[in-house]
């Protein structure tokens, strides 16, 4: 069928190639490209052999010269960015300058500020749209299936989505009292931010982990979990008329949390360069240079993640409630693709969005949240690639739970 550039060569990256290969049906051809070619040339002594044929490159995705001259010679269908959100404006201006479709799994991210907002990125849409070209944006799991989920649940299920709560659980334990998931940077940023969500057509903020419930998730257990602001709600703030609330929890352990405190406490999370021995730090950044790589998680952590959204609405004048969610696990990941399941929730969708526009199913020139396509074929997709889903018609609501806005112990 085509051709995909990938852009990074990290977690995330790593399951989304593997799924490539595995779909070689539609990537008959890839290209991995980052800033440290070796990582892309592991990747492919590991993949290569199959029916996809591989390639690699070095690039530097900061620099738009360099990754037009890049798309030039590789002269891709689609530019895959699994780079870091930092990067999304320049690989979006290189696509646009050679008129090649583009996806990504996070919102442009300027280094110096933590925004989680997409302006920057839904600036681009006229442009896109007078170039032909597709901008899918936010195609991992969260944003990503999240978004997708939500489309489902209107075409299907109602008529009108009033409230929406999306549930994100990691029950896994990788072993180390402090470690994140995916990119510490991104990760710690994200959960140091002030919580918001919407509601009435306002964003209400809260303090960092200001409001916690504590939930019984289907095949992980009872977990506690926060208020945290994430990009999606942005998006389908917009996407999913008639919405009067849509807020988003993630859980974190006691010791994640302390941690994080003692580091925030000490200046360790800042992003505000310092002067070290004559030299500009960032804190964050040096802070990710001493913590385990989230590649290296993969061995050691077990358990489940369980990511869904719960949604409540009207069907023909009567009230109505759905919940639907993935449970991953992270050792079959493992097996799988030598990633845990945090990798292989982002990966997998960011495999299925580049196929969905490689296809043409999912191909419109402009720039589209998930949400803003039609999602019966990524849901077919889900099932087929590694991330099934369930359906429960009768769920716990997040405000029938007792209230706990109590901080967590040594958590100012
Ligand atoms: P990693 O840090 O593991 O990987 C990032 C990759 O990008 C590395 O290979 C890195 O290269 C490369 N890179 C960084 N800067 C540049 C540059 N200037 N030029 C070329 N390559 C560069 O991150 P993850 O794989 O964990 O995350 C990837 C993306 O996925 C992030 O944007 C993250 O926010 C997003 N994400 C989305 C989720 C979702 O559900 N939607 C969930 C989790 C993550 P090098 O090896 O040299 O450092």
């Amino acid at each position: 069928m085509g051709k995909a550039l990938v852009i990074g060569a990290g977690g995330v990256a790593a399951v989304a190639i593997h799924k490539c290969v595995q779909n070689s049906e539609v990537f008959e051809e890839i290209c991995i490209a980052s800033r440290t070619k070796s990582k892309c040339d592991e990747l492919k002594a590991k993949l290569d052999g199959g029916k996809t044929k591989i390639t690699t490159a070095q690039v530097d995705a900061n620099n738009v010269e360099e990754l037009i001259a890049l798309i030039n010679e590789v002269k891709p269908d689609i530019v895959m960015n699994l780079a870091l959100p930092y990067q999304d404006l320049t690989i979006m201006d290189a696509c646009l300058a050679t008129k090649t479709n583009y996806m990504d799994t996070a919102n442009y991210e300027p280094e110096d500020t933590a925004k989680f907002e997409y302006k920057w990125q839904w600036d681009y849409r006229e442009r896109f749209e007078q170039a032909g070209i597709t901008a899918l944006l936010g195609s991992g799991f969260d944003p990503g299936v999240t978004g997708v989920f939500s489309a489902y649940a209107l075409k299907h299920y109602f008529d009108e989505i009033e409230y929406i709560d999306i549930l994100d659980c990691n029950g896994g334990d990788h072993g180390y009292p402090f470690a994140t998931n995916f990119n510490p940077e991104i990760n710690i940023r994200e959960v140091s931010a002030n919580g918001r969500y919407w509601e009435n057509g306002e964003w209400i903020e809260t303090k960092p982990m200001e409001i916690k419930r504590t939930y019984d998730f289907a095949e992980v257990g009872e977990k506690d979990m926060y208020l945290l602001y994430h990009e999606e709600l942005e998006s389908l703030a917009q996407n999913i008329p008639g919405l009067k609330r849509i807020r988003f929890f993630m859980t974190f352990g006691q010791s994640y949390l302390m941690h994080l405190k003692a580091l925030e406490n000490v200046g360790m999370t800042s992003i505000e360069p310092i002067e070290y021995e004559g030299k500009q730090i960032i804190p964050l950044q040096f802070l990710k240079a001493v913590l385990p790589d989230p590649a290296s998680l993969g061995p050691r952590t077990v358990g489940k993640t369980n990511i869904g959204c719960i949604f409540k609405g009207k069907k023909d004048g009567q009230d109505k409630t759905y919940y639907v969610y993935n449970i991953c696990d992270h050792q079959e990941c493992y097996k799988e693709v030598g990633s845990q399941a945090i990798s292989y929730t982002t990966g997998v969708p960011a495999m299925i969005g580049a196929a969905m526009v490689m296809t043409g199913k999912w191909n419109k020139p402009g720039v589209y949240n998930v949400e803003e396509f039609n999602p019966d074929p990524f849901m077919e997709e889900l099932n087929k690639w590694g991330l099934p889903w369930v359906e429960d018609f009768n769920p716990v609501l997040v405000d029938t739970l007792p209230e706990d806005t109590k901080k967590p112990e040594l958590v100012r």
